[in-house]
């Protein structure tokens, strides 16, 4: 049965609709704890029923009634990616579900394999409504504004579960967000714009690289009547002069959401502040070192995450985002109650090194690419690849957009804004070789070293 027409769950949705929205507003940070582990002990037993939990937590020994509180969460095993690949969809559902009750969705493959999990509707809602209230922070009302949700509508991807699988085909709902209007980013830029110049939205949220292709057609003088009051970015950390440049093109605020395929929403910037807010009332954040002990605040650590809400396959410790971000403990005068973010630096997996040992995130490369935005105000670059073969040699593949390679800059200039920023991150005796193909292979990471580390003493990130 379609849960949209079940009247208990419209009633559930109904609460959250009014409530939940707000809540990180209402709640005192005492109240915000007892909700969070009131939460926990219910994803707990949840996760007792699902046979993949039981299983791992049976071989450690843990009971149910071990786990009371978010501080007892250091008791349970961390969850890997590998747990996952090494059960059946079956086991990863509560025993008395299949797997027509719930919506697959599946992490994409870049940083490795791709990983399946399993959300109920009531997930799918409350991650969508977790998005809208990041920008009630700002003055914006996903109520009456219009807004562009620009994701990634590919088949696999979580958008298209989320979206298109979860929420767009029930009329109803169509319905109640009316005022949304939704956006492929696998779609040109060009004809995105397009679409938002009928729809003119007071605000935008898409993935930061889309983001800046629409701010150099901007400036190309596309979409005269695009002029949003707020922008969101998400899917990449937004290097600061690009995050200008789109601001100066747009006229607007940009703010950065932080989110996952296996958790929605997580995080996002403080209207007042550059730290950012964690959904507390959604996740629970933990910051380990390699040890696996907590770091202090704002120092990088890997992220564990734990999910307080859903049906579906619970995420308990879960390390497989990948992600190193500092956490902030100082207080941080705000009206939002909840956990703080210092900083992202992102994924973790995808990292060249150098030869004194620092470690180059793809975060710090993007600082090169969107040099291609804001000072070339080109993209003609659809794709590319980087391939660090040894300490010394790093070798660029791109894909140049055939309708775009005779306007604007030429393909030389923009080689040599990328063996400059390169030669900058690597140090100027590194040889960087920049080649045209027609494509690259989208199932193979976008970053890839052959430098073995094990070689290397590291010291650091860049
Ligand atoms: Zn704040």
């Amino acid at each position: 049965m379609n849960p949209f027409f079940n009247p208990a769950f419209l009633f559930r949705i109904g609460k959250g609709y009014m409530f939940d929205i707000s809540r990180l507003h209402r709640l005192s940070d005492n109240k915000l704890r007892s909700l969070q582990n009131k939460q926990l002990r219910k994803m707990i037993k949840r996760a007792f029923t699902v046979p993949m939990y039981r299983e791992i937590y049976k071989k450690e020994g843990i009971e149910k009634q071990d786990i009371q509180t978010i501080s007892d969460l250091e008791k349970l095993p961390i969850i890997t990616k590998e747990d996952f690949a090494q059960h059946k969809p079956n086991e990863l559902i509560p025993s008395n579900k299949t797997i027509n009750d719930f919506v697959k969705v599946s992490t994409s493959g870049t940083t490795g394999k791709s990983l399946s999990i399993y959300v109920d509707m009531y997930e799918i809602v409350m991650g969508l409504f977790g998005y809208l209230r990041t920008i009630n922070d700002y003055n914006i009302s996903w109520r009456k504004d219009k807004i562009s949700i620009i994701g990634d509508f590919a088949p696999h991807t979580a958008e298209t579960g989320y979206v298109k699988r979860g929420l767009l085909p029930n009329t109803m709902f169509g319905n109640v967000f009316k005022t949304i209007q939704w956006l492929d980013t696998n779609s040109k830029p060009e004809e995105v714009m397009a679409d938002l110049e009928k729809f003119r939205p007071q605000f935008i949220g898409g993935y930061t690289g889309m983001l800046g292709h629409l701010a150099v057609l901007k400036i190309q003088g596309y979409g005269k009547h695009v002029q949003p009051k707020l922008i969101a970015s998400t899917g990449a950390l937004l290097d600061p002069n690009l995050k200008k440049f789109i601001e100066e093109t747009f006229e607007t605020k940009v703010f950065e959401v932080y989110g996952a395929t296996e958790t929605g929403p997580i995080a996002y910037q403080c209207a007042n502040a550059g730290v950012y807010h964690i959904m507390s009332d959604l996740l629970h954040l933990e910051f380990i070192d390699e040890i696996g002990k907590p770091v202090p605040s704002k120092n990088g650590g890997h992220l564990l995450v734990t999910k307080l809400f859903g049906g579906g396959t619970p995420i308990l410790r879960y390390n497989a985002i990948n992600d190193i971000v500092a956490p902030l403990y100082e207080p941080h005068q705000c009206n939002v109650s909840g956990d703080l973010i210092f900083k992202i630096y992102g994924r973790d997996k995808i990292r060249l090194f150098r030869k004194d040992g620092k470690i180059v995130l793809a975060s710090s490369l993007s600082s090169i690419f969107s040099r291609l935005l804001y000072e070339l105000k080109t993209s003609k670059i659809r794709e590319m690849k980087v391939i660090q073969k040894n300490l010394d040699e790093i070798e660029i593949q791109v894909v140049i957009d055939e309708d775009l390679r005779d306007i604007g800059p030429s393909i030389n200039e923009i080689f040599q804004v990328f063996e400059k920023g390169f030669k900058e991150k690597f140090g100027n005796t590194v040889s960087v070789s920049c080649h045209e193909v027609k494509k690259v292979n989208r199932d193979e990471p976008r970053i890839i070293s052959n430098v073995d580390p094990s070689t290397l003493k590291i010291t650091g990130y860049v």
